[in-house]
């Protein structure tokens, strides 16, 4: 996958894509990258990029003609183009999915109080919110969106790995532990270390269904109530026995821990 962003701020971006497990897919030809300074685009020789906002108003605005250059360049919106913004729709892992089939993106980030409409109008194929809130420029929100996408690349990283994360089944992950098997007086559920790897994977189902309930409930409206694991939900609305996983919330994973002060 070729990924280019567009940034008023591209050496923000360049750390993230020249360490760790991005750097080895860069190593590895799976990924390329290019970060392109909008500035490069600008007309005058102030390189100016924003300007005031037409009808009033607190803020600035990146100007158009930098941006549909720098755009145009870019190869959109022939190329998926991904604008980063909090008014877009909600970044999910199923959008990373649906990216990371692409063989191109361009991430445009905005700055300022963003962007003029018409480019999101011409050249802008996605609007792309990674959360409720407010951010001060768009980088931070491209990298989260393409540290999402590159590792679903096959071969960037295990394919057993994603299998068994947060989200890939529709539920959170379940807790994990490593060694020590005691901690600061604290156990891993016994059956984790049991070697009984039908009653772990039914732990383990477990625990990601009294997480998802806890934390994210409304992922769990798609199950069916007569499956397996509708039973093993209605299991756990109907409360758990002693060793069976709960949430932090409700006094730990199934874990012993010592009470909290
Ligand atoms: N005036 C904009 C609004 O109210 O929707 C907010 C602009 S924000 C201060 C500046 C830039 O940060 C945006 O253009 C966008 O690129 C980025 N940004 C801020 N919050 C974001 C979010 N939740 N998701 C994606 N990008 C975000």
């Amino acid at each position: 996958m070729k990924i280019k962003v567009l940034s008023l701020f591209p050496e923000i971006l360049e750390a993230y894509f020249s360490a760790s497990i991005m750097k080895r897919a860069v190593a590895k030809g799976l990924v390329s990258y290019e970060l392109v300074d909008i500035r490069d685009y600008a007309y005058d020789r102030h390189r100016k990029c924003d300007d005031e906002v037409f009808g009033g108003g607190a803020g600035m605005l990146m100007k158009p003609e930098p941006l549909d250059r720098a755009l145009e360049a870019a190869g959109s919106p022939a190329l998926r183009t991904i604008y980063v913004t909090p008014s877009g729709r909600l970044f999910n892992q199923a959008m990373a999915a649906d990216f990371a089939r692409e063989e191109n993106l361009v991430i445009l980030c905005g700055r300022y109080e963003g962007i003029d409409q018409r480019i999101i109008d011409t050249r802008v194929t996605d609007e792309v919110s990674i959360g409720d809130y407010v951010l001060s420029s768009g980088e931070v929100a491209a990298m989260v969106v393409v540290d999402a996408v590159y590792r679903l690349i096959p071969g960037v990283i295990s394919g057993e790995s994603l299998a068994e994360e947060s989200f890939s089944s529709g539920l959170l992950e379940y807790p994990q532990y490593t060694r020590p098997e005691e901690y600061a007086t604290m156990h891993v559920p016994e059956v984790l270390v049991s070697g009984n790897h039908a009653a772990i994977a039914r732990w383990r189902l477990k625990a990601s269904l009294v997480k998802t309930l806890a934390y994210r409930p409304e992922l769990l409206h798609t199950i069916d109530l007569s499956s397996e694991l509708g039973r093993l939900l209605k299991e756990v609305i109907d409360g758990g026995g002693e060793n069976e996983p709960r949430t932090a919330d409700s006094g730990g994973t199934g874990a012993d821990r010592p009470a909290r002060i």
